[in-house]
């Protein structure tokens, strides 16, 4: 019995220390505050002007191509049901999916196309990480990111973007004030699709297909693997089959916090 007793006393202790070698460094709350300074982040949300029609909720379909792939239930959805949507794009994504590129631009009556950056770095001008990912970490490196992607689309035949969402949806108030003085509305959200891509396709359906008159939904256009996808599809039939009134961010009065559009 003490054998075995020992024997998973070591066998703990050497996953313990195998485990420790793969754990990332200790969190910034650890540290000395003078070695992290705290990064006030916001993630704001963005609603658009009502119908107040019953029966015909206004809602802003708002999709994010962040590298990857084309997600084709959802393109061809979008296309098949004659459904608006505002597409936020990266340089990065643009460069590998000319085929759904061409789909966007062969319909302007659906698609407005809008800046998602250059590499999707996270707009926020002082350093961390965020999910992750690290964040620009400068004003010009958050400046780079903004025209990289604005370079990207007119480059590729778009007409020049007049919103930005960053990588992440989250920034410091300071990089939100330098890209609304770069010209840009910047587009947050009030109904989270598909966190991320990362839900299941029954909780997508239904977090979309439950959206309210005045709601942005963020969702994902680059994940054709995920489940998420699925779900994201079958929400557009169904708010479709509700009566939704579906615009685009150009189309109608907005209202944004934490400064993004006023
Ligand atoms: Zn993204």
């Amino acid at each position: 019995m003490n054998r075995i007793l020992l024997a998973s006393a070591l066998l703990f202790a050497a996953l313990s220390a195998a485990l420790a070698d793969e754990m990332p460094p200790a969190p910034p709350a650890a540290l000395p505050a003078t070695k992290t300074p705290e990064v006030k982040l916001v993630e704001p949300h963005l609603h658009i002007a009502r119908s107040n029609l019953a029966g015909h909720a206004r809602i802003a379909l708002t999709f994010d191509a962040c590298m990857g792939q084309a997600d084709e239930r959802i393109l061809s959805t979008l296309v098949r049901e004659r459904i608006p949507a505002t597409i936020f794009v990266t340089a990065r994504w643009l460069r590998h999916n000319p085929a759904a590129l061409a789909v966007f631009l062969q319909n302007p009556d659906l698609f407005e196309l809008e800046n998602h950056g250059e590499n999707h770095i996270p707009a926020v001008d002082t350093p961390t990480l965020i999910y992750g990912i690290a964040s620009a970490g400068s004003p010009q490196a958050v400046k780079q990111e903004v025209e990289g992607g604005a370079a990207a689309m007119t480059a590729a035949g778009i007409p020049a973007p007049h919103w930005f969402r960053g990588s992440t949806a989250k920034y410091d108030l300071s990089a939100i004030g330098e890209i609304r003085a770069m010209g840009y509305r910047i587009a947050g959200y009030s109904v989270n699709g598909d966190g991320g891509s990362l839900l299941g396709a029954v909780i997508t359906e239904k977090r979309i297909a439950s959206a309210k008159d005045g709601d942005v939904v963020i969702s994902h256009i680059n994940q054709p693997t995920h489940a998420a996808g699925e779900g994201v599809a079958k929400a557009l039939v169904d708010l479709k089959a509700k009566g939704t009134e579906f615009v685009r961010l150009e189309d109608v009065e907005d209202m944004g916090d934490d400064r993004t559009t006023e």
